[in-house]
């Protein structure tokens, strides 16, 4: 016997008062204390699940349970039982949340203070001027202000290079930032590159660990972050990193500066899998070819190789690919650069595609493929959760993953009718779109409204940190002011960015 049911209905025809409701049940559920909480099942959507195995599903349901995915199909409603919130979602385009791997959430009281900046420019004016005079609390509402930005824009996961550690209460109220924003955060814990601080790091990062990840947060988790360019002795970090299995994510991988040390350490062996290195611009073959046969992973920095012009201002896409490494996406910094991952995707996407039509036209008959939609969506989900330590958690919708999802709407002015749900989510969104995203299974964005969020509050907050900060490090805020390199305010600080070095260690 077949059973009449009513068909999904489009995001579109439900009213406001309707989803209303459906937020309060939803958080009513997660605060229920049967543990696993009331199951929610999004219904009707059309569902890029970029797990191979599944496949996408036009229309589909997705079931979640707690902190996790519990069903992927064409039709749950008979799984999802009596006592789930339904939400019907035609029209929208559900996908996992997207990954950022690699991002400075701190400097975020300065977001596009030098938007035309270089790479020496933003060095003196963060690491060598800024940085040494933040407060916890200067932390905590830059992080907390990112990451809600980030959930905002789609991202559920971020790794956050934390290269400002000046003391464990610094570190603290970054994870105070996080359980507030509720984002999933992987912590690269990294010391500060300048200036007086605790010294705690790096055997900070055991506490650190026991008292903010796994156990203590299913959200969170840590590695040690190294800035290759600024940090020794780096063979025996790696060695405290690996006593405590703790996975290592190098910045600052910028060519010619690099390349020898890169190479020195795969050729002794001490990179692989637990390894990921962010930038990579302008590394010779020979160490690609290491970096792939050892397993260490890339993240690149597309928009900030190019826009700040690191080394020779070429993001590595094709030659990661060329040597069979698939890349993950990372923003980096906001104090000059677009905050969201479409922008990566995009990026990404064009910069490859444009290699590949000039050696086309220029008649090389060995050109590589054009990169696909689908392939830069992979790089920023899949890919991205591989890279970070995340393989097994999240970066596609999996039956027992977590519920890291992404809901979008695709049948708004600007992107209808919906066409192709792989295109729409690249090229055809930005934040506004973004309409629902759980992360553990925990609702963070509802109907295009950060939930749990005081955004006013959050504002005045940040503008006096951002205010405290500028007053000691000796500027006035002008909105009009060139968005160009600052090194006339930071004269004094100029021999900072001669690439000087410090020990981190007592030797
Ligand atoms: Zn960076």
């Amino acid at each position: 016997m077949i059973t009449e049911r009513p068909a999904p209905r489009a995001y579109y025809d439900i009213t406001d008062s309707e989803a209303a409701h459906l937020r309060t049940r939803i958080l009513a559920g997660e605060r229920s204390d049967t543990g696993a909480g009331r199951p929610v099942l999004l219904r009707g959507a059309t569902v890029i699940t970029m797990d191979p195995e599944i496949g996408d599903l036009h229309p589909g349901d997705v079931l979640i349970k707690g902190e996790q995915i519990a069903g992927i199909g064409p039709d749950l409603l008979d799984c999802a039982g009596p006592d789930a919130v339904i939400v019907d979602m035609a029209g929208m385009i559900v996908m996992p949340g997207l990954i950022d791997n690699h991002r400075h959430c701190w400097q975020n009281a300065f977001r596009r203070l030098i938007a035309d900046a270089d790479l020496d420019s933003y060095v003196a004016t963060t690491h060598g001027g800024m940085a040494m005079h933040y407060r916890p609390e200067d932390m905590h509402i830059s992080v907390l202000a990112t990451t809600l930005g980030a959930i905002d824009q789609g991202v559920t996961t971020v790794v956050d290079f934390s290269h400002n550690s000046r003391s464990g209460a610094h570190s603290d109220a970054v994870f105070d930032a996080y359980r507030e924003s509720g984002i999933r955060a992987v912590h690269a814990s990294a010391a500060p590159n300048a200036g007086a601080w605790e010294e705690q790091w790096p055997a900070d990062l055991t506490r650190i660990r026991e008292r903010h990840c796994g156990a203590a947060d299913s959200r969170h988790s840590i590695r040690m972050g190294l800035d290759i360019s600024r940090v020794r002795p780096v063979r025996e970090l790696l060695s405290i990193a690996r006593s405590e299995g703790l996975g290592i994510t190098f910045d600052g991988v910028l060519g010619a500066g690099a390349a020898p040390e890169i190479g020195e350490l795969a050729r002794e062996g001490l990179l692989g899998p637990d390894v990921t290195l962010i930038h990579c611009t302008d590394l010779p073959d020979e160490v690609w070819r290491m970096l792939a046969a050892s397993g260490t992973h890339v993240t690149l920095a597309t928009t900030s190789d190019e826009q700040i012009g690191i080394a020779t201002g070429l993001p590595p896409i094709q030659t990661a690919l060329d040597h069979g490494i698939r890349p993950s996406l990372s923003v980096d910094v906001e104090i000059s650069l677009a905050g969201d991952m479409f922008t990566q995707m995009r990026s990404t996407l064009m910069t490859q595609r444009m290699g590949t039509a000039m050696r086309r036209y220029r008649g090389d008959t060995d050109c590589p493929e054009m990169l696909t939609n689908r392939d830069v969506l992979e790089f920023a989900t899949v890919q991205g959760a591989r890279d970070n330590g995340l393989g097994a958690v999240t970066g596609s919708l999996t039956p027992g993953r977590a519920a890291d999802i992404v809901a979008l709407r695709a049948e708004d002015i600007t992107n209808m009718p919906l066409n192709n749900a792989i295109g729409t989510i690249v090229q055809g969104v930005d934040a506004s779109h973004v309409d629902t995203v759980f992360i553990a299974g925990r609702l963070r964005k509802w109907r295009r409204d950060l939930v749990g969020a005081d955004i006013d509050a959050i504002r005045r907050r940040l503008t006096a940190s951002r205010d405290h900060l500028a007053d000691r490090t000796g500027w006035t805020v002008d909105p009009l002011r060139p968005a160009g390199n600052t090194r006339p305010a930071f004269d004094h600080l100029a021999s900072f960015v001669d690439h000087q070095q410090h020990d981190l260690l007592e030797s």
